[in-house]
């Protein structure tokens, strides 16, 4: 941090609860339930063994068929409805750029993240491929019907990027190689590149290359905290889950020296206890390693053991969204900016001139992910709502208007007091 600035102005609390950033004393995820031994392992699922009949939606009134990866997968219902197996319309967004592929097990992932609704907890209350996931339901698709689909659009197909997202399961390393080559098989990669979220607990560094060796494009590691200490609280011991940091580094650094500069990334999820300064520390170190961030706010997710929990106040989430795109993509470093006691943003230093035009731009404040077509600072992976409702959005996943960047400059209310400086 290069300096403190105590005697600041004091920044404007947001209006809920009187509170602009969430501190770590807060952010307490619940201690998960016991699951009865009847109920583990997605037993009621198995137990009844429905066949599958093509696309599966979410439904908790019917049976959830026996479905597995590898010929089954799930994908977010912005794909689905983008693939059109799925009727629906989102809010100012046409359709989304990145087909995100979920494996899919009755047995569910084995990890116990607390902020997240696939977790482990959740057996006895909903079967896996019911699961609220970034707030949104999975529909799950035979693969086959994926790349059938995919295939015939060819040219034409809205895809920028499709995107494995593994999960802790031991058959996850494997599927994900089946799914990759089922889908180069009929795909060109350089046409519609891949990308591996990758569930590093199962992985070794020859799986890593194994992916590239195979097709994948870039590989991400799903970090999320942006802290050990928030790490170990949230997916490692604090919630009974399996990952560690360690780990989790060991493979980061792995996809690093394998797929290359600018070819890999990691998760951070903003607003579960770090500092503005922690997460733009983060970003900056993955910067130096020559790799990406990609950034979500943080949400409430239903039935998770974070539920109770308050959404990221939108000043705290601005600030990093803008602090993390300057880094990013305009050179500035962590080095040369200002954090007050409690590790805010106070300045982030560049000119005004700059800050002011980049805000204006409205590219810092859309989706992170990893880059479609368009430009290299604009993400396919837009998740339409999966950070935040369309009323109060965090991410957006369209480009911003006048009417958008006016609230988004509101929100930074600590870039209007330098305005006015
Ligand atoms: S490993 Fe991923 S899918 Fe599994 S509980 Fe953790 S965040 Fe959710």
């Amino acid at each position: 941090m290069s300096c403190h600035r105590p005697e600041a102005a004091p920044v404007a609390l947001d209006a809920h609860e009187g509170r602009d950033i969430n501190p770590f004393a807060l952010m307490q995820p619940r201690a998960p339930a016991r699951t009865p031994g009847e109920l583990k392992n997605g037993a009621r699922v198995k137990a009844n063994n429905v066949a599958p009949q093509g696309v599966y939606l979410p439904n908790y009134n019917v049976l959830t068929p026996h479905m597995r990866s590898p010929e089954y997968v799930q994908m977010s219902t912005a794909a689905a409805i983008t693939l059109g197996i799925m009727k629906g319309r989102m809010y100012r967004c046409a359709c989304t750029r990145c087909l995100n592929l979920l494996l899919t097990y009755p047995e569910g992932c084995r990890a116990n993240c607390a902020y997240c609704g696939l977790a482990r907890h959740r057996e006895a209350e909903r079967d896996y491929a019911d699961r609220n996931f970034i707030r949104v339901d999975w529909p799950a698709v035979p693969m086959e019907q994926v790349v059938d689909i995919v295939a015939r659009d060819g040219e034409k197909s809205p895809f920028h990027r499709m995107c494995i997202s593994m999960i802790t399961h031991p058959r996850s390393d494997e599927d994900t190689v089946s799914v990759l080559k089922q889908w180069t098989a009929r795909i060109d990669p350089a046409a519609i590149p891949v990308s591996i979220l990758s569930n590093p607990t199962t992985m070794t560094r020859e799986d890593v290359k194994r992916l590239r060796d195979l097709g994948a494009d870039i590989f991400t590691v799903a970090l999320d905290a942006a802290t050990p200490e928030i790490f170990d609280r949230t997916r490692g011991k604090g919630v009974q889950s399996p990952h560690s940091w360690r780990k989790y580094w060991e493979i980061l650094m792995d996809a690093r020296e394998v797929f290359g500069a600018r070819k890999f990334g990691a998760h951070i999820i903003v607003g579960m206890g770090e500092t503005e300064y922690e997460a733009l520390s983060l970003v900056q170190k993955l910067v130096d390693l020559g790799g990406h961030s990609h950034m979500f706010c943080f949400f409430p997710e239903k039935g998770s053991l974070m539920d109770h929990l308050p959404a990221t106040p939108r000043d705290q989430w601005r600030r990093v969204q803008l602090g993390r795109y300057l880094i990013d993509y305009r050179g500035a470093r962590v080095e040369r900016m200002s954090f007050d006691g409690e590790g805010r943003v106070v300045d982030f230093g560049i000119a005004q001139a700059e800050l002011g035009e980049v805000i204006d731009a409205g590219i810092a404040f859309r989706t992170s992910g990893c880059p479609g077509k368009f430009a290299d600072d604009i993400s396919a992976c837009d998740r339409p709502y999966g950070d935040s409702p369309p009323s109060d959005i965090a991410s957006y996943p369209f480009q911003p208007v006048k009417r958008d960047i006016g609230r988004i400059r509101r929100q930074l209310r600590i870039v209007e007091r330098q305005n006015r400086q």
